[in-house]
């Protein structure tokens, strides 16, 4: 038996009690013979099941940044699950969901204002997908099918989503369900340790601009007339923090633009703060034609996905003909625009401009910047990467191990009091808007030494 990295003594559970539930992107085996059991969470910290805190360094899994268990959030979902718990969403509405998407709107940039709800990022990935596909099909360009990812890209895990997504582990046990090309990867070697934008150019032909024009190849291959969109994360979170250079982004929407290609931002962990701003696209001074998000939209406290699209994307679907009861869009989730999400979404924007959370992380990005990279010279540490409120380590890969040292690193953070992510060979942060300078430091000195500690 390994040993339990969080005791969890005062839980008296009989033998099996684990056994039912199947979890989600887990080892099952590891946590079952090791469970780490998280009783509560208030602010910054968990509170696991035997009573230690556990500061939690990516703000849930990057969508809790105004801290846990708010008591304004809190309030909005238990007012609303007893005012109205559910609606119909076809056929239906109730007026948060309105009022959301009107809010939503303000933050977006000009010209995307049009809001479809879903339940999660990977749900508004592939609507995004269905839309643009079918968007083309609407304007009599029904041969404008193919989507193009980027590699190391994440849309999420539902088919669409995991077809245009190029984190190989994620794919290779399940195939491709959707016709998908990818962009190359925009990661800068090993040993660049960019701190935010890297610039437009640099060594090793790793070049701004010219890496977006890999997309104008893929056009030659298959023609425009076959293309229906661009999806890519402004910059990719799951990949390990990757940044794209100067221009990368501007580029890419020339060419789209130029091209007849819709460009989709995938926004779940960019939008709603992480950035500075309330979205990459504004971060990065880019504009798409259709923005997905989820995660920070609701602080986490409940399940919301949206997928903003250009009023003119609106208009084409409305502008079909046909009679005035036909659907625009067959689509939809059961939970799309569930009214507790909508009530906890308006509960967390208020936060977020109440306690001027974009500028507070504006403020403390600085700090986080040098503070990771102070981790320059611990061990292992190949590259760091920062944008905003979050990071990316890359931890050289132990001989015939590669991802077991992220593994080794994130679970000592953890006997420490400490949650980061590990992924791929990548340990991730991104630690809650309302960090105080004190709590960042403390992070990330624990991580050197747990770097350091690490075989
Ligand atoms: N897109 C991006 C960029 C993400 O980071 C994630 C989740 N980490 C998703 C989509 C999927 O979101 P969800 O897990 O809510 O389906």
């Amino acid at each position: 038996m390994p040993e339990p990295l969080l005791s969890n003594a005062d839980v008296q559970h009989p033998d099996g009690w684990l056994d039912a539930h199947w979890m989600a992107f887990s080892a099952n085996r590891e946590f079952k013979a090791a469970p780490r059991l998280i009783a509560s969470a208030e602010g910054s910290y968990y509170t696991t099941t035997d009573g230690r805190r556990v500061f939690d360094g990516l703000s849930g899994l990057w969508c809790a940044g105004l801290g846990h268990a708010r008591e304004e959030i809190v309030e909005a979902v238990g007012r609303q699950v007893a005012t109205l718990d559910y609606s119909p969403a076809f056929q239906f509405g109730h007026p948060l969901s309105f009022e959301l998407a009107n809010r939503i709107v303000e933050k977006m940039p000009t010209g995307l204002n049009r809001v479809f709800y879903t339940g999660s990022g990977s749900e508004s990935a592939d609507t995004a997908l269905k839309m643009a596909r079918a968007y083309w099909r609407a304007k009599g360009q029904a041969g404008k099918t193919r989507l193009i990812g980027r590699a190391k890209g994440y849309h999420g895990v539902n088919f669409g989503g995991i077809s245009v997504g190029g984190i190989v582990g994620n794919r290779k046990t399940f195939g491709q369900a959707v016709e998908a090309d990818h962009l190359p990867h925009t990661q800068p070697p090993n040993g660049s340790f960019h701190k935010g934008m890297p610039p437009a150019e640099a060594p090793d032909g790793w070049k701004g601009a010219a890496l977006a024009d890999e997309l104008l190849q893929l056009i030659a291959l298959h023609d425009a007339s076959n293309i229906a969109a661009v999806i890519v994360e402004p910059f990719s979170g799951s990949a390990g923090v990757v940044i794209p250079p100067v221009g990368y982004l501007q580029r890419l929407r020339e060419i789209c633009t130029a091209h007849n290609i819709l460009l989709i931002f995938d926004e779940v962990i960019t939008g709603f703060g992480r950035c500075g701003q309330w979205t990459g696209a504004a971060a990065f001074g880019v504009v798409p034609d259709i923005l997905t998000a989820a995660k920070q939209i609701t602080n986490g406290a409940q399940p919301l996905g949206i997928v903003v699209a250009r009023q003119e994307i609106y208009d084409t679907f409305m502008e079909q003909g046909g009679p005035d009861y036909m659907l625009e869009f067959p689509h939809g989730y059961t939970y799309s625009a569930h009214p507790v999400a909508c009530a906890a979404g308006l509960a967390s924007l208020d936060l977020l401009e109440r306690d001027s959370a974009l500028q507070r992380v504006r403020e403390l990005s600085p700090v986080f910047e040098t503070a990771v990279h102070s981790l320059r010279t611990a061990r292992h540490v190949a590259d760091i990467r920062n944008y905003g409120l979050a990071a990316g380590i890359t931890v050289a890969p132990a001989p015939g191990e590669p991802a077991k040292r992220p593994w080794q690193i994130a679970m000592d953070m953890l006997r420490k009091g400490y949650y980061v992510r590990y992924g791929g060979d990548t340990i991730q942060l991104a630690p809650p808007f309302i960090s105080t300078e004190a709590e960042i430091q403390s992070l990330i000195a624990a991580l050197g030494d747990s770097f350091n500690a690490t075989a």
